[in-house]
């Protein structure tokens, strides 16, 4: 009875060959194959190829630092929780630690990055970033998690430190949302991936309930 009392807002990327990937990548497109079918055989079946950075995902510790955390210690909690949406679509470029502070950010929240990217057809390009002295603002903050609409939290940021600063405090990063249709607000976020205990990372389908 749960869709009764609460609405279901659908926040993830469709997974197909023609999908946006990261900086447009040809590698980063999933490989989705049919091996089976009634013609071939009794059952149909497909085979998916894909790097675990495609679509929408979580990062684990891992992805940036040797000897990292993989998916295996993430707990269901940090990801299946409150969280708060903001919106920043009035950032051009990158959200700066001036962007975030007006807002009502606290410890332990989770947070949702709604920006441009959502409305724009920049996901391969010049995509809406979180820059070093945002992610500084947010582990200051001592966030649980933070949630974005682009494939990267940062980009052309060497030595990638705002996936370091926030990987480092053990604060989870969702990178690929999809949050036109989503209002600033709270809601329950539902973001568990797939089981796989020793990827750097994993896709995940997330929603939103209200
Ligand atoms: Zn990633």
């Amino acid at each position: 009875m749960i869709s009764d009392s609460f609405k279901i807002y659908d926040i993830s990327m469709k997974i197909t060959r023609d999908m946006p990937v990261y900086k447009g990548r040809d590698e980063k497109r999933p490989k989705l194959v049919t091996v089976s079918d009634f013609n071939s055989g009794s059952a149909y079946e497909t085979v998916l190829e894909m790097n675990m950075h495609t679509g929408t995902h979580l990062d684990r510790s891992l992805h940036m630092i040797p000897g990292g955390t993989r998916v295996d210690s993430l707990k269901l909690e940090q990801v299946i929780t409150k969280c708060k949406v903001f919106d920043l679509s009035s950032c051009v470029d990158k959200i700066t630690a001036s962007d975030l502070k007006d807002k009502d950010i606290k410890e332990d929240d989770f947070i949702l990055l709604k920006t441009r990217n959502s409305f724009e057809d920049i996901l391969e390009g010049d995509f809406i970033y979180v820059d070093e002295s945002g992610a500084q603002y947010l582990r200051d903050k001592k966030i649980k998690g933070v949630g974005i609409d682009s494939l990267g939290i940062e980009r052309s940021q060497p030595e990638h430190p705002t996936h370091i600063k926030l990987l480092e405090a053990d604060i989870v990063i969702l990178e690929g949302l999809c949050l036109k249709e989503i209002d600033e607000g709270e809601y329950f976020l539902f973001a568990a991936p797939i089981y796989l205990p020793e990827a750097e990372a994993a896709p995940v389908r997330a929603v939103l309930l209200r």
